[in-house]
């Protein structure tokens, strides 16, 4: 679980200061953005109730989603959330938006790692979308996030995840990291950005160039070494130490301990 926090970390320098250099440094001012809390605050869901739902219950489950997003985001409000979101978490309202960004991918990670089967994946992934981004390509987004963690760490090859996701979400990930780099952009939405997150990772040889392919495309650098490294971690089951330690001093304490607990409960090795 700490790999989709670590791979925040590592890029939350380089969405400020994007770079195509597949060998940048690792920055002394990078820290955990908006990413790690809400990955945190799908944690939290999950271990505060880890039942599985039919279609009828994705209401009620969304519902307790967004609590833990709100309650997330009052930590720390200024970690990097859009305008459109901070305006949701910090209303006493609890109304529902339809963005169509990347940010029901960057939190989906655990979803992946908690439930059983592809079609409870899905759902679950469904509901964590329904208050912030109730836009069909930020769900699907958040569903092929959640999937490829699930297949990963299930042990599928990566020919086989790279296969399904492409047939499920209609895809395109037969394109590799130096063919995109050349001409990626900073653009925050689902559609633009989840694939090549997900290549990241196709065409990893280990945790670390999963996050160094994620950064070095010169775009939202957080949420894509995020969404690489969450599925790396699964794919992989290691991080460098040195990354590790790199990454730990730069967690709140709260995002911390409750991605421990969900790593202890759920993340069993095989
Ligand atoms: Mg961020």
């Amino acid at each position: 679980m700490f790999g989709a926090v670590f791979g925040d970390i590592i890029g939350s320098y380089y969405e400020f200061y994007p770079t195509k250099d597949y060998h940048f440094s690792l920055h002394p001012a990078s820290s955990f953005t908006d990413d790690s809390l809400m990955t945190a605050a799908v944690c939290r869901a999950i271990l505060n109730n880890d039942d599985d739902i039919n279609s009828f219950g994705l209401k009620k489950r969304a519902y307790e989603y967004a609590v833990q997003y709100k309650r997330y985001y009052s930590l720390c409000p200024t970690a990097g959330f859009g305008q459109m979101f901070s305006a949701w978490a910090s209303s006493k309202e609890m109304y529902r938006q339809n963005s169509y960004a990347n940010g029901g991918a960057m939190r989906a990670v655990p979803i992946g790692y908690a439930y059983h089967t592809l079609e409870q994946v899905m759902l679950q992934a469904k509901a964590s979308c329904l208050y912030t981004h109730d836009h069909p390509d930020a769900i699907k987004g958040a569903q092929a996030v959640a999937v490829a963690v699930f297949l990963a760490r299930s042990g599928e090859s990566k020919a086989s995840i790279k296969e399904y996701l492409s047939k499920k979400f209609r895809y395109a990930l037969d394109r590799t990291i130096d063919e995109i780099r050349p001409h990626y952009q900073f653009d925050c939405k689902a559609s633009y950005s989840v694939p090549p997150a997900i290549i990241a990772f196709l065409e990893s040889e280990d945790y670390e160039s999963a996050v160094r392919n994620a950064v070095s495309l010169g775009g939202d650098a957080d949420t894509m070494a995020c969404i690489a490294g969450g599925i790396a971690e699964a794919y992989y089951h290691e991080i460098p130490q040195s990354i590790a330690s790199f990454c730990r001093s730069r967690i709140d304490s709260a995002i911390y301990s409750t991605v421990k607990e969900f790593e202890q409960k759920y993340q069993v090795q095989a």
